[in-house]
């Protein structure tokens, strides 16, 4: 099963696909941990990215293709994967059908995530990650019992370079101006979703699991 998470910054994309991978024993696939990865060990493709990312503009398509057409021709995605933030724009979109229609896969599921700006904005300013096993914690809404302590290993909490407001506000405005455009794509090939991104992750994932068995 191909599924496809889409939905603004903070809607809670990253944190509903790591669930799904336990539930349905299919790999995550986030084009910004590949794209973080490569800017931590610097590779070419890294070294390209990261003046985009600091600023919360999107990598040039053509980069991000690439991991994406690597990446799913290898064995652990043979039964299916979970897309998390990719495609972010149309033109990604229909690089996707021509990258799957060469393994004979199809989306399945597309589902929205949907959360008020407001709060996407206090999601994403509290959002801190294990730098060692990468758990997610909010300052205020999910804190680590010792501040800037990973409650699960004890490793170091950091905050994304690009979860502060500055630029919350940019990812933001590209999240509307390129990546929502994508909702009226899947729209008319008939296979979204909205799911309210708001209340509790029990419940959403209860809500988003009853459609895939749909
Ligand atoms: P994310 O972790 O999905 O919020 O992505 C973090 C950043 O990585 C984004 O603000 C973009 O700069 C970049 N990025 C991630 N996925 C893509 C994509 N599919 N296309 C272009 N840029 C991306």
């Amino acid at each position: 099963m191909v599924i496809l998470l889409l939905g603004p910054p903070g809607s809670g994309k990253g944190t509903q696909a790591k669930v799904l991978v336990e539930r349905l024993g299919i790999p995550q696939l986030s084009t910004g941990d590949m794209l973080r990865a490569a800017v931590k060990d610097q590779t070419t493709l890294g070294v390209k990215a990261q003046s985009f990312m600091k600023k919360g503009e999107l990598v040039p398509d053509n980069l991000v293709i690439g991991l994406i057409e690597e990446r799913v021709v290898q064995k652990d995605c043979q039964k299916g994967f979970i897309l998390d933030g990719f495609p972010r724009n149309v033109a990604q979109a229909d690089m996707l059908e021509t990258v799957l229609s060469k393994t004979q896969k199809k989306i399945d599921r597309v589902i929205a995530l949907q959360v008020p700006e407001a709060e996407l904005v206090k999601r994403l300013t509290g959002r801190r990650t294990c730098r060692q096993c990468g758990t997610g914690y909010h300052v205020d809404f999910q804190p680590p019992r010792a501040e800037g302590v990973c409650d699960r290993c004890n490793g170091e909490l950091f905050q994304r370079n690009d979860d502060v407001a500055e630029v919350i506000v940019d990812r933001l405005r590209v999240y509307n101006d390129s990546t929502a455009p994508l909702l009226k794509y899947y729209q008319d090939k008939g296979a979204l979703r909205a799911i309210d991104g708001t209340g509790s992750m029990t419940q959403i994932t209860a809500t988003i699991i009853g459609y895939l068995e749909k």
